[in-house]
């Protein structure tokens, strides 16, 4: 089964200063610029979440904390407001549960408590105690209009404090009670730095995760973009190669009808007829030339005129048979052809395009069989499929090049073919024969020689 050949692989480093390894670099900065287009784009879209995520994470957290704190000064508040006289005990005690650093004023004065609490150290103490000081006129300043508690009424507000010493963020809480005709201002501090270190470590969590998305995100991107742009850079570099030996093909005829013309303008008026008739046979040349090309451009942009109809396609290979006989009576080689007796039914395809594919094959077949040799045109039905095979006994293909005959200007070896050989045949019949959904290969004949067969469909995937 014909299969196209594969280019030398990217990775190979063609030699300095080279055009290869200028298309090579060309490939790679390009590979390199999508490669960054790619993760830079979906990078930003995900740092873009992360941060909206982190952003709505850390506002829910902070309530949360908030709220937990405000509970806990509801509770405090309620069991201040069931207490007659207000224990150092108690203030211990709330203090140790919650976490708390309580700085009371009775009318005003600190209360003993304050200068008692004993845990942790004297320096701590005293910093903790300023900073109750510095939340009390915090709060003084915002609102002191919530601190001006009666006897038997309890007010509390609870809010953020940082304090401007030591720069350290806290949930104050202020209550104010009246007991006993005296006047009893609680500050109530509880540190945020548990709720700091967990949006923290929340933070590295996600910038961790962050950069392992970016180096995961950066090889997919190498790898995708280096698949996509892999068969864009093969078909660049088939079109290159089409171009140089389409011109390499046109450089000969052109200057041989150059240089006839050139002797025809000099040559006495009887032998001016062979350089006009050498300038014709070229024309022609570069003409039938130039009409395969076209033909190959047309079927890579996919504009490749297919007329499908009802064809039989006995009948076309009863055409080709008789068209071809001249021309293999002309070198002695026997022509023959089988049908199947049954009759087959029409075949969805475009009939002027089949006829071209089999004149192809067997131009091809009286071109590589000597004089005296053996063609055989046969049509068979199998299932689904028409097979269509040209079989000679001529000088055969070898393995190595059977799938590289199907290549654009491939030709075997290029001793053997004539001068109307450019070796565009065998591209043209297979991109007609994929047009129609079939398939074409070569095998050797039996006996020596070669057998292309055409396989199409009877009902064909495409209507
Ligand atoms: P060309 O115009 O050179 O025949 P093709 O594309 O038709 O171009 O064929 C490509 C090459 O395949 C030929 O140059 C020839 O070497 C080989 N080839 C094609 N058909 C045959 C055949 N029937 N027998 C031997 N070689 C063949």
């Amino acid at each position: 089964m014909y299969k196209k050949t594969s280019f030398a692989r990217l990775r190979d480093l063609p030699p300095a200063n080279s055009d290869k390894r200028k298309d090579f670099l060309l490939y790679k900065k390009v590979h390199l610029r999508l490669t960054l287009l790619c993760t830079g784009i979906t990078v930003v879209i995900m740092v873009i979440m992360s941060f909206c995520y982190l952003y709505v994470s850390e506002k829910g957290l902070y309530r949360n904390q908030f709220q937990a704190f405000r509970n806990d000064i509801n509770t405090i508040s309620t069991n201040l407001e069931q207490q007659s006289v207000i224990s150092m005990e108690w203030l211990s005690k709330m203090e140790a549960q919650g976490n708390y650093l309580f700085f009371v004023l009775d009318n005003g004065t600190p209360f003993l408590f304050n200068q008692l609490n004993n845990s942790g150290s004297q320096a701590q103490r005293n910093f903790l105690f300023q900073e109750s000081q510095e939340a009390y006129a915090a709060l003084h300043d915002v609102s002191s209009s919530v601190l001006h508690g009666t006897s038997g009424t309890l007010t509390h507000t609870e809010y953020e404090f940082t304090s401007p010493s030591m720069d350290t963020n806290y949930f104050a809480a202020k209550i104010v009670t009246g007991k006993n005709d005296s006047i009893l201002e609680i500050t109530v501090l509880t540190s945020m730095r548990n709720l700091e270190a967990q949006i923290n470590a929340q933070r590295v969590r996600f910038l961790l995760i962050d950069l392992a998305a970016v180096a995961a995100l950066t090889v997919f991107s190498w790898m995708f973009t280096g698949r996509l742009l892999k068969p864009i850079i093969e078909t660049q570099k088939k079109q290159a190669l089409f171009i140089a030996s389409a011109s390499h093909e046109l450089r000969t005829p052109l200057a041989v009808i150059l240089s006839a013309a050139e002797c025809c303008k000099q040559a006495p008026a009887e032998k001016k007829g062979n350089f006009i008739n050498i300038i014709c046979q070229e024309g022609m040349r570069v003409s039938s030339l130039v009409d395969d090309m076209l033909i190959l451009s047309q079927s890579d942009n996919h504009q490749f005129p297919i007329r499908k109809g009802a064809t039989e396609l006995d009948t076309l290979l009863m055409n080709a048979y008789e068209a071809f006989g001249s021309l293999t009576q002309e070198k002695s080689i026997s022509l023959s052809i089988q049908l199947p007796d049954e009759a087959l039914p029409p075949c969805s395809a475009d009939p002027e395009r089949i006829s071209q594919v089999i004149s192809i094959l067997l131009h091809n077949a009286i071109s590589y069989t000597p004089t005296y040799g053996k063609i055989t045109l046969a049509l068979s039905r199998i299932k689904e499929k028409f097979l269509i095979t040209v079989t000679d006994n001529g000088i055969g293909i070898p393995d190595a090049e059977k799938e590289k005959i199907f290549d654009r200007f491939y030709r075997a070896e290029k001793s053997r073919s004539g001068k109307d050989h450019f070796g565009l045949g065998l591209s043209i019949a297979y991109e007609i024969v994929k047009a129609h959904g079939g398939s074409i290969s070569v095998q050797d004949a039996q006996g020596g020689g070669s057998c292309f067969t055409v396989i199409l469909q009877t009902v064909p995937p495409y209507t």
